[in-house]
């Protein structure tokens, strides 16, 4: 009964829209626009336990050292899908429903073995961006500030030598990976590399800054000449923030 009458009035709906905007596109129209609606029910009713950060800065925002299509693909569809597959990895555990994506990868173990692999590239990728994104600004660029640039003085000699071995590692890192500046577990400073999405959270030291080094990340404008992007990268390093997740970390 109830289902009839909606059938009535749907058809109603479709043909007073009819007597204005033409039978073929109102039906139309009224088709697309509920199944809109049912996709966004849908939606609504089982969110991602993670969900895609916003980009802090609009796309073009880091021009001329990182181009707009870039980040737009980078962030829209690479990190999009990490975040994606982790909620799918996920979503059969409820166990794990309260834990961060940072603990899981502090702790793989604790991870349900089937799904160990897909947390430690997706939950990986998604805490690697995440940080990504928040350690660059269209207003970045200069020295280190703070606490860190003493530690930096201390560990490295100066902030340009530590640049250069920063771009060294990251140079050197073969196919695709990450390289950091990383607090260890015995409260050093470290240049470190990992390959793939793996956090330096894996191995118990904490990633104060990091540049992705993945061929998504800079080959629509810097095509091979990774070397030239780790050079251009530092134009656009947001130190304040940097700075924050060293006092972070300590
Ligand atoms: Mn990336």
């Amino acid at each position: 009964m109830t289902l009839k009458r909606r059938d009535f009035l749907y058809l109603l709906t479709a043909s007073v829209g009819a007597l204005t905007a033409g039978a073929d596109q109102a039906s139309a129209n009224n088709v697309s626009q509920a199944s809109q609606i049912a996709k966004a029910t849908k939606t609504a009713q089982t969110p991602g336990l993670f969900t895609l950060p916003p980009l802090p800065y609009e796309y073009k925002a880091l021009e001329p050292h990182i181009d707009a299509r870039t980040m737009q693909f980078h962030h829209d569809k690479h990190h999009a899908a990490y975040v994606k597959n982790l909620n799918d990895a996920v979503s059969k555990y409820p166990q794990l429903k309260n834990m961060s994506a940072e603990n899981m990868l502090r702790d793989l173990s604790k991870v349900p073995e089937d799904i160990r692999t897909a947390v430690r590239n997706n939950g990986g990728g998604h805490v690697n961006h995440g940080m990504f994104w928040e350690i660059m600004s269209p207003k970045g660029g200069g020295e280190p500030t703070g606490g860190l640039a003493t530690a930096i003085k201390q560990s490295f000699g100066s902030a340009d030598a530590f640049k250069a071995k920063f771009n060294d590692a990251g140079t050197k890192r073969f196919g695709s990976g990450w390289v950091w500046l990383v607090r260890t577990k015995a409260g050093k400073l470290q240049i470190a590399t990992t390959p793939n999405q793996d956090s330096p959270l894996m191995d118990g030291n904490y990633p104060i800054m990091g540049n992705d080094v993945w061929e998504h990340a800079y080959y629509l404008k810097y095509q091979n000449l990774r070397a030239d992007y780790l050079k251009a990268w530092w134009n656009v390093v947001n130190w304040t923030e940097v700075n924050k997740r060293y006092e972070k970390a300590i």
